[in-house]
């Protein structure tokens, strides 16, 4: 079933404490408003409507950076206005479904969804709710009385609505009255809003402490991915190569459009790889005169960056180097130290390995030199 969506990410979120507004503090080293928009658009969104403050309208760009699908309007001063601002953004029919969510809960999933779609379709709303476990005391320095939580339930976001139905509750909403969510303005306007499952993960963050508790789960729904690269390049007329970031005197040179290093070349796609980034000849073309004769420690560079902006971190790397000659044994350690810095990673978190191919093969005539590498990083699930 097809569906767009709303996050209201405008409020300042003061309860979290001094800082930046809170759908722009970091998660996982990402922006919390990242969270919810990548989440939803990876579960088929077909369009997402970012709602946020004036002066962040000029920033949804960079933290939203690589994702497609979506776009950014001006909020109100309330919730309902930024909401209804959202919704009037929508391209979509009356008819579409349409998630409400708060960039405050990062952590919704396929699942959630789908839970929704299906209670939404006996119903002109859902919502995800979690029946209260807690036993509830009402009072002020002291209990007065203990509450029943007999058919009780916390109501989360996303909720679900046609966008019709829901534009047209809010217009019946009265102007001096501030619903504490989009559901409640259905309920009243004499609308059927289904329970769908809630979950625990679909936690808002709204204190200091919460942010504290979503940085261990996000720790907790690390995953371990691995990336592999290999590169050629033909030998030359020359007295040195360039390998694995270090100058080593030979009889030859390496051809290739920039200064050749297979050794970073290899690491550069390995790293590419690790966190699905296509290869290196992607993001830097041959037929790019720019990058000519270049350095190759920038595209290890820029691969590194690209990881650390998905919120990657590098474990370790391991660069096997496949030649008769130069003999590496002598230059291990100085490309170890030179990849160790450019990872960001301590020397023993490197290995530089040589194998020949006893003389058979281009790299045995020793037409070539070839290198395969593999990196490891950690990334959010
Ligand atoms: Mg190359």
């Amino acid at each position: 079933m097809s569906f767009s969506a709303v996050v209201v990410a405008a409020g300042e979120g003061l309860r979290a404490g001094p800082g930046e507004p809170k759908a722009w503090r970091l998660l996982g080293l990402r922006p919390l408003i990242l969270w919810s928009v990548e989440r939803l658009l990876a579960a088929g969104a077909e369009e997402v409507v970012v709602v946020v403050a004036q002066d962040r309208l000029a920033l949804v760009d960079g933290a939203l950076k690589g994702l497609k699908g979506w776009l950014a309007v001006l909020g109100g001063k309330t919730r309902s206005a930024s909401v209804q601002a959202g919704l009037a953004a929508l391209s979509c029919g009356p008819d579409q479904i349409v998630l409400v969510h708060d960039a405050a809960r990062p952590f919704v999933t396929r699942l959630h969804i789908d839970g929704l779609l299906a209670a939404i379709a006996r119903a002109d709303g859902a919502v995800p709710a979690l029946p209260v476990a807690d036993t509830l005391k009402r009072g002020h320095v002291a209990i007065e009385a203990t509450v029943s939580r007999e058919g009780l339930w916390r109501a989360q976001t996303p909720q679900a609505f046609r966008l019709g139905r829901l534009m047209d509750a809010y217009g019946r909403w009265p102007k001096d009255e501030e619903p504490t969510d989009d559901a409640s303005v259905v309920e009243r306007d004499g609308g059927r809003v289904a329970l769908a499952p809630g979950d625990p993960m679909l936690m808002k963050l709204t204190y200091p402490e919460d942010f504290r508790m979503a940085e261990q789960l996000v720790g907790s729904q690390r995953i371990v991915r691995t990336g592999f690269g290999i590169d050629a390049h033909r030998f030359g007329p020359g007295d040195a190569v360039m390998l694995g970031g270090v100058n080593i005197a030979h009889d030859k040179g390496l051809i290739g459009h920039s200064d050749a290093d297979v050794g970073l070349h290899a690491l550069t796609d390995a790293l590419l790889g690790a966190i699905a980034e296509g290869d290196i000849g992607l993001h830097f073309p041959p037929s790019d005169d720019q990058w000519k004769g270049a350095s190759s420690d920038q595209f290890l560079l820029y691969a590194v960056d690209l990881a650390q902006g998905k919120g990657a971190r590098i474990l370790s790397a391991d660069l096997t180097l496949i030649c008769e000659r130069p003999k590496i044994g002598p230059h291990r350690d100085a490309m170890r130290a030179r990849i160790a810095d450019l990872l960001g990673l301590p020397m023993d978190r490197v290995s530089v390995k040589a194998t020949t191919t006893e003389g058979m093969g281009f790299t045995g005539r020793a037409e070539g030199l070839v290198a395969q590498a593999i990196v490891t990083v950690e990334t959010p699930a």
